[in-house]
């Protein structure tokens, strides 16, 4: 039951991430078909300008590229299952997920970035980190309807590691930043969240040894704050979940 919660949220949480950027491949279908349609006008005039249809036809290229690299992501998203923890930098982790995050984001939301140079290894599933950042960013967006900057910052903490996502948002008030971790919890509409995200985030940071916790004020922002055991060496609790192999529907 619990492998298959765990697949639940999974796909809830996907399903978040495409709702999210679904508009950005709606964008770049409209580029494709409109520097198509430039290409067929300019074939079919009367003297046809070759440099002109190249250069069109190069729009739709780079459009087409943009969509694929997307979609890459968006499968490697989607196909992680086994947790398996191993050394990671947390700061290339982030930077190599920055582009995700801002389409997540929109324009309207400014992703700030700032890692501490001299952060230590820590060890986890790098896979599920992604995720996380992805959660979060999800939720940082809802909070920020008519823009402001999301930062994400990095730091060391005695032997552990600080990853804090910072949105100027609406905020929780303290009875929601209470409850704001159990799974299903939600104050957004039916259909808009599934109170998943937080139930999976701290999911995620528990299984690999650590802590998270939310500082919010009503009207200023809110603060995710997840702490991790510094140390390529150290050993999270080890309760990766296969799911079973069953004969079924799984
Ligand atoms: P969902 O986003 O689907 O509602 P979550 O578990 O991610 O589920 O969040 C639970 C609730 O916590 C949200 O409905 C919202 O009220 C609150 N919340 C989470 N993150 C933020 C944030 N960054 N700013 C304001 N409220 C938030």
């Amino acid at each position: 039951a619990e492998a298959q919660d765990h697949r639940n949220q999974r796909l809830e949480s996907l399903g978040q991430l495409a709702g999210g950027i679904a508009h950005d491949f709606n964008n770049m279908l409209g580029v494709i078909l409109n520097y198509a349609s430039f290409v067929i006008e300019e074939a079919e005039s009367a003297e046809p300008d070759v440099a002109a249809i190249a250069a069109d036809a190069e729009q739709v290229i780079r459009a087409g590229k943009r969509g694929t690299d997307l979609t890459h992501q968006l499968l490697s998203f989607a196909r992680r299952e086994v947790v398996r923890p191993r050394p990671v930098d947390l700061n290339a982790l982030i930077a190599g997920v920055q582009e995700l995050l801002r389409r997540t984001l929109g324009e309207h939301i400014p992703l700030l970035f700032r890692p501490d140079p001299d952060l230590p290894m820590v060890t986890c599933d790098p896979n599920q980190i992604e995720q996380l950042l992805v959660m979060l960013a999800l939720n940082a967006r809802d909070a920020m309807p008519s823009g402001g900057n999301l930062v994400i910052d990095t730091g060391c903490l005695d032997d552990r590691v600080r990853l804090r996502v910072t949105d100027c948002g609406r905020g929780m008030a303290p009875d929601v930043v209470e409850r704001a971790f159990e799974p299903f919890f939600t104050t957004k509409a039916s259909g808009e969240g599934t109170g998943l995200g937080l139930a999976t985030v701290y999911g995620i940071v528990t299984q690999a040894g650590g802590e998270v916790g939310i500082n919010s004020e009503v009207g200023l922002g809110t603060t995710v704050t997840v702490l991790l055991p510094a140390g390529a060496a150290a050993a999270p609790v080890d309760t990766a979940e296969r799911p079973a192999p069953t004969g079924g529907h799984g």
